[in-house]
C-alpha cells in the first residue's frame, strides 16, 4: 500500500517532476504551498533528489521559521503573494529557458494562443526588474499578477500560482511551453493575436469546463 500524499511529499514530487520535464535544472526554482500559519517552502540550494520531508521549511506569514536549513532565497515573494491573494494556495517559481528568454526581452506573452487565458486574462505580464529576494521584486511581481495566476519576472524567470500544487505546476509547464511556441513563431514572422472578445469567449468556456457543463 502506498502512503497517503502529504503537503510535504507532494512538494517533493512536484520539484522532482519539474526537473524530469526539463523545466528546472539543478537547484534552480522553488515551490511552496499554504500550510499551518504560513507556508511550506523548499529550502535554499538543495537539489530536488536530496529533498526529504524534513528538509522542507515552514515559514509563517511574518517570515519567521525555526529550521536548520534556510528557506528558498525567494521566500519573501511567496509569503507576499499568500498575504495578498486569498485565491492562491500554491506557488511554483522556475528559471525555465523560454520563459527566461521572453522575460529578458521584458515583454509580456500576448494572446497569440488561446491557452494564454489559462492564467486568467488576455496576456501574461512581465514585471519590472528587481533583484532576487527583495521586497521590490515582491511588489513588482504582485502588480504583474493582478487579475492573473502567472507572470514573468524581468531578467529572471516565471511565477505560476494556483489553488493546488498540481494546478500551479501545470500552469508553470504550460507557460513555459507557450513562451517556447511564441518565440518560435516570432522567429519566422509576426503571430496573429486573438482579440479581447476571443479571450473572453475562451475564459467563459474554461469556466463551463470547470463547472462540468462541457466534456
Ligand atoms: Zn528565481
Amino acid at each position: 500500500m502506498t502512503a497517503k500524499p502529504t503537503p510535504h511529499t507532494e512538494l517533493i514530487r512536484l520539484m522532482q517532476d519539474l526537473v524530469a520535464q526539463g523545466i528546472n535544472r539543478g537547484a534552480s526554482g522553488n515551490a511552496s504551498v499554504r500550510h499551518g500559519r504560513g507556508m511550506l517552502i523548499t529550502p535554499s540550494a538543495l537539489l530536488p533528489d536530496a529533498l526529504t520531508p524534513e528538509t522542507l521549511v515552514e515559514v509563517d506569514l511574518d517570515g519567521r521559521y525555526d529550521h536548520p536549513l534556510k528557506p528558498s532565497s525567494e521566500w519573501r515573494i511567496h509569503r507576499d503573494i499568500y498575504a495578498a491573494r486569498a485565491d492562491i494556495d500554491a506557488i511554483v517559481h522556475t528559471h525555465s529557458t523560454h520563459a527566461v528568454a521572453l522575460a529578458c526581452l521584458r515583454e509580456p506573452l500576448p494572446p497569440f494562443h488561446y491557452m494564454v487565458a489559462m492564467a486568467g486574462g488576455c496576456d501574461i505580464r512581465c514585471s519590472d526588474y528587481a533583484i532576487f529576494g527583495s521586497e521590490a521584486l515582491s511588489r513588482t511581481a504582485l502588480a504583474a499578477l493582478e487579475g492573473r495566476t502567472a507572470c514573468l519576472l524581468a531578467n529572471h524567470g516565471l511565477i505560476a500560482c494556483g489553488s493546488s500544487l498540481d494546478r500551479a505546476a501545470t500552469l508553470a509547464s504550460e507557460v513555459e511551453h507557450l513562451c517556447e511556441a511564441y518565440l518560435k513563431a516570432r522567429a519566422v514572422g509576426e503571430p496573429v493575436l486573438l482579440t479581447d472578445t476571443d479571450i473572453t469567449d475562451v475564459l467563459e468556456r474554461f469556466e463551463r469546463y470547470r463547472q462540468g457543463q462541457l466534456d
